[in-house]
């Protein structure tokens, strides 16, 4: 709902009050939806890419996915989509971020009157990130239900009130990947990877009931995974870090490729694990090389726990 122009610069040096200069510029149509569709598409997947664009940034996202053969279809909305920046430099990313659009009612109304139509085109629906200002904080909540409604499964991967006001609802998403730290601001816990077996007993807790997946994601640790009532532990080979930037992101794309391919609970989760590590290879943040996903697929080892 809330995707942005990504702008990097890379700097030698970070000068303060003065003038920078580079060449070294990348912009990349962002934002963890946006990541999720590119990565989907990637994959070979059949993906829709939906949302809320304003302004010229908006355009410029739109001729990106044009660029890239993905289909969108976007509510236009009068505020101007958002840029984020990351001056990388000394071995630091300083980031700068704006807050965004602010939506109103009537588009708000649009967005959820397309969400409706869309559902008849979609098997699976995938929400990530946060939500523009102007959008109340039952808004993915409200498009869980109509999904759900639809007999459309819903991936969410969001956090904060967003997250809890879902989770607080009767009508729970198929699917949620929180990372280590995401789960430990959920349930005001902290947790440690040499005791994953409290992470799985957090994953009982009555807040979580009626979510069929719940994905633990812990980088280069892997995930634990919990499937009805099934627990998995998921383990992953060392590999080279290029950019781990949306590897949760290329995580929830594996997932939804892997649930329209009808794979066993085994092999999505080697699937979704597979995506992640492939992103991490690739400078390009949300994108992955299929020869990757496909050579890693085989080295991630699945065992219930
Ligand atoms: P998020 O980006 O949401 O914080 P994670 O960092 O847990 O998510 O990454 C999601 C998945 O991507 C991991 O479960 C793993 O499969 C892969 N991944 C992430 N970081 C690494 C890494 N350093 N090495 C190998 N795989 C990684």
């Amino acid at each position: 709902m809330n995707p942005s122009i990504d702008i990097s610069y890379s700097l030698d040096r970070l000068n303060i009050n003065t003038v920078n200069r580079t060449n070294q510029v990348t912009k990349t149509a962002g934002g963890k939806g946006l990541n999720v569709a590119r990565v989907i598409h990637d994959l070979q997947g059949d993906v829709l890419a939906t949302g809320m664009l304003g302004g010229i940034h908006g355009a410029f996202i739109t001729s990106e996915l044009e660029k890239a053969e993905i289909k969108h279809d976007f509510v236009t909305i009068k505020e101007e989509t958002r840029n984020s920046i990351a001056v990388l430099h000394e071995g630091n990313q300083t980031e700068i971020l704006e807050s965004g659009p602010i939506v109103s009612e009537d588009e708000q109304a649009k967005f959820s009157d397309k969400f409706r139509e869309l559902l008849d085109l979609a098997e699976i629906i995938t929400i990530s990130g946060s939500l523009p200002k102007g959008l109340p904080h039952d808004f993915y909540q409200q498009l869980v239900q109509a999904a759900q409604a639809h007999g459309v499964k819903v991936l969410l991967d969001t956090s904060g009130v967003s997250l809890e006001k879902v989770l607080s609802s009767q009508n729970k998403p198929y699917m949620i990947k929180p990372n280590l730290e995401e789960l430990e601001n959920l349930l005001e816990k902290t947790f440690s990877l040499e005791h994953l077996e409290d992470i799985q007993l957090a994953l009982v807790e009555p807040l979580f009931k009626g979510i069929e997946w719940i994905i633990v994601s812990l980088g280069k640790e892997g995930a634990i995974a919990k499937h009805r009532d099934m627990f998995y532990r998921v383990t992953i080979p060392e590999i080279n870090v290029l950019n781990p930037v949306g590897s949760g992101d290329a995580t929830i794309a594996g997932f939804a490729y892997a649930m329209t391919k009808k794979l066993n609970p085994y092999e999505i989760l080697r699937m979704c694990m597979a995506t992640g590590m492939a992103n991490v290879r690739e400078r390009i943040t949300g994108h992955v090389d299929l020869a990757n996903v496909k050579n890693y697929f085989s080295k991630v080892e699945v065992k219930k726990s």
